[in-house]
């Protein structure tokens, strides 16, 4: 089973969930809007039955009619016959409670996401440490993105100030730096990462870079790290798309 998108929060007190039931199953959200994972998609607006004559899985084409029943995908709306949409997946982006039906292209997709969010997403919360500019000072930090998946913090190494928490619903975009480094001979690797991002309740713009430099304790972990982020960040930018497909 896939971690949750919706977990608890860091002692911030918006941790607090409530269960709700939609059509679509019990789900399970924070009481507090602003305390929502940037990974959470919307539900999808399901398609009225009327307009489907048949199941929406072109190669399926089966008529509905009284003994043939329609049932929504509840990923991307669409209605389909038993057959097309009878895998019942955990869909943690939608805060459900127990797994849900999903149509073949569906739960391919959240299948995916799953194995995301038990390796990349897990990878990100654990942490790495980075050389951090904020711009000016480069300051070695344990970098995390915390539990509830909606800030990277960072912890100098030595009792410095620590730069400013990234929100990453605000993130803006990343340029990721490939390059040759000399401790790691022969390979191209992802050796920083530049975060564009903008300020909490501003829409002033900021920049971040985080180096898997020389300094880091293990510099494979940070790159990996760097990969699992833009990893991340895909499912982020399509989370604030209007539509899933
Ligand atoms: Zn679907
Ligand atoms: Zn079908």
């Amino acid at each position: 089973m896939a971690d949750g998108v919706c977990r608890e929060d860091d002692n911030r007190g918006a941790g607090n969930k409530k269960l709700t039931k939609s059509k679509s199953g019990l789900r399970i959200i924070p009481i507090n809007n602003t305390a929502r994972s940037p990974f959470e998609l919307k539900e999808p607006t399901w398609s009225p039955d009327k307009e489907n004559p048949e199941c929406s899985n072109g190669k399926c084409g089966q008529k509905f009619d009284f003994l043939k029943r329609r049932h929504h995908c509840r990923r991307c709306g669409q209605i389909f016959c038993a057959q097309c949409c009878q895998t019942r997946v955990m869909l943690p982006r939608m805060c459900f409670v127990d797994p849900v039906r999903q149509c073949f292209r569906c739960s391919d997709i959240t299948n995916a996401e799953n194995v995301f969010f038990n390796s990349s997403l897990k990878l990100l919360t654990n942490g790495a440490q980075f050389d951090v500019s904020s711009p000016e000072r480069p300051v070695l930090c344990q970098t995390a993105v915390t539990s509830d998946h909606r800030f990277i913090r960072f912890e100098p190494t030595q009792g410095q100030a620590p730069p400013e928490r990234v929100e990453v619903a605000r993130i803006l975009s990343t340029e990721v730096t490939q390059s040759t480094i000399e401790y790691a001979p022969g390979q191209t690797l992802p050796e920083a990462v530049v975060v564009l991002y903008r300020v909490p309740g501003s829409v002033e713009e900021r920049q971040v870079r985080l180096s898997a430099g020389p300094h880091v304790n293990d510099w494979r972990l940070s790159t990996n790290w760097i990969v699992a982020l833009e990893r991340a960040l895909e499912l982020v930018y399509e989370g604030r798309q209007p539509s899933q497909h």
